[in-house]
């Protein structure tokens, strides 16, 4: 295999686009993916559709970036949510903005996102190989010297002489697409140093085992708020879903990231669930009463299957210790008053995240302060390069991760390719 200037680590949303920005640029790229095809994990995006990116405002989407904004800024001035609609709609991809200002592609085909990113980087002139897993770079005096991969498909080794590195591997979440943490430990050999990654955006398990049971029941306009020991740290409003894995749902996953530290920390969390957010407690009653009185339900079985969807009655009766076989006639002000109460208050211990293979990205990651922001290069090894979900920066669902790994892609590839020119 001949030599190359740049050697990417990983062909995903930010291998390919960092690819293509340093190829452009004329410089000789080589990109090495393990897996059988590139962008894996676009390809299942957006439940298969790709949220590609976020059009709010600048100052907007900066502010929502954990852990450090302003370190992401000059990788995001660099490369902005036009300039990737603007890239895809050149490889044939044309997008739409809906609700939340999320951009997708029109066809609703996150492939269709991963063939145009792929297509930009090999006709910009970069080599892309499937099957080839990176297992060490190679560094001389603090510099880049060489990268060695072994083919998965007949298990060869082989080395090539680099100038450049950047290392594009991704988290730890949903490993099977390839993304199995491979780049801390490279890292970890060269004396950087790794915020202990976490699954975030992701679904929580509850220890209830009454709510076990519930899969694909989805509740809408429920309030959630997350506690940690007894204090609420975020309330969310929204749907909820009972998953196979745990409790998910936009509103859960918005409050994921804070739930997953907190349980890492060995706190105790719990998830307090309004099922009636849109009425005062005071409301609430008086509706129970009015239905109470209405002789409508006979048993308060019946009087719950009015309040709640069908599959909750159950475990949530259970839960409460609510008699279902109680007659509405009998029902006094106090257990109008207790049915009220436990409707607009369930809590839930969370006992933990669904782990990384339910997990839409990682939080933690390569140490930001071991980078030259400006440049996405490492401070302690000349020509090593970082880009993506690797480094320690996400953001919440919306396609803010997308454009995370776009725009740290295209600045560690455009500094890399200026680097091995000068
Ligand atoms: C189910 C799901 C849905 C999502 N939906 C959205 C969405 O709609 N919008 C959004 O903004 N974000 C979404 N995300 C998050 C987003 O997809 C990721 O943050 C983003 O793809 C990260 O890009 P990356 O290139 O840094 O890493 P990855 O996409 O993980 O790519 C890393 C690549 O490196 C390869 N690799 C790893 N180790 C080696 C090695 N040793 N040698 C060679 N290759 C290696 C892997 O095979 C992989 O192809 C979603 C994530 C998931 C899991």
């Amino acid at each position: 295999m001949k030599d190359y200037d740049i050697a990417i680590v990983g062909g995903g949303a930010a291998g390919l686009i960092a690819a293509w920005a340093a190829a452009r640029e004329g410089a000789k790229v080589i990109v090495l993916e393990k897996m059988e095809k590139t962008a894996r994990k676009v390809r299942i995006s957006g439940k298969g559709r790709c949220n590609i990116t976020n059009a709010e405002r600048y100052d907007e989407f900066l502010s929502k970036i954990n852990t450090n904004p302003a370190f992401f800024r000059w990788a995001f001035s660099s490369f902005q949510p036009n300039d990737i609609i603007e890239l895809l709609e050149k490889y044939g991809v044309r997008t739409v903005t809906e609700r939340g200002n999320r951009v997708f592609p029109e066809s609703g085909k996150a492939w269709d996102v991963a063939t145009a990113i792929l297509d930009a980087a090999s006709e910009a002139g970069a080599d892309v190989h499937i099957f080839k897993e990176v297992t060490k770079i190679g560094v001389t005096d603090n510099k880049i010297k060489s990268i060695e991969f072994r083919d998965t498909e007949n298990g060869n080794q082989a080395v090539i002489t680099v100038k450049a590195v950047i290392l594009a591997t991704g988290g730890l979440s949903y490993p099977r697409t390839g993304s199995t943490g491979d780049g801390y430990g490279m890292l970890e050999k060269l004396n950087h140093h790794i915020i202990t990654p976490l699954p975030s955006l992701v679904p929580l398990k509850v220890k209830q085992f009454e709510f076990a049971k519930l899969q694909a029941l989805q509740l809408r306009n429920v309030e959630v708020s997350l506690e940690v020991e007894g204090t609420a740290v975020g309330t969310e409003f929204g749907e909820m879903e009972f998953l196979d894995n745990g409790i998910g749902g936009s509103t859960v996953i918005r409050l994921s990231r804070k739930a997953s530290e907190a349980l890492h920390k060995g706190q105790n969390v719990a998830l307090a669930i309004n099922l009636k957010p849109a009425l005062t407690p005071e409301q609430l009653v008086d509706r129970i009463k009015r239905d109470v009185r209405s002789g409508e339900f006979t048993t308060a079985e019946s009087l719950m299957m009015g309040l709640l969807p069908r599959k909750l009655v159950k475990p949530f009766a259970a839960f409460h210790k609510i008699g279902l076989k109680k007659e509405v006639a009998d029902y006094t002000d106090a257990d109008i008053s207790k049915l009220a109460r436990t409707l607009q208050s369930t809590r839930l211990n969370v006992g933990e995240t669904a782990g990384f293979d339910g997990a839409i990205v990682t939080m933690g990651g390569l140490s930001l302060k071991h980078i030259d922001a400006k440049t996405l290069q490492s401070k302690k090894v000349q020509g090593l390069f970082v880009a993506g979900e690797l480094l320690d920066l996400d953001g919440p669902t919306g396609g803010y991760n997308l454009q995370i790994a776009f725009s740290t892609g295209y600045l560690a590839g455009k500094s890399a390719a200026k680097q091995v020119k000068e």
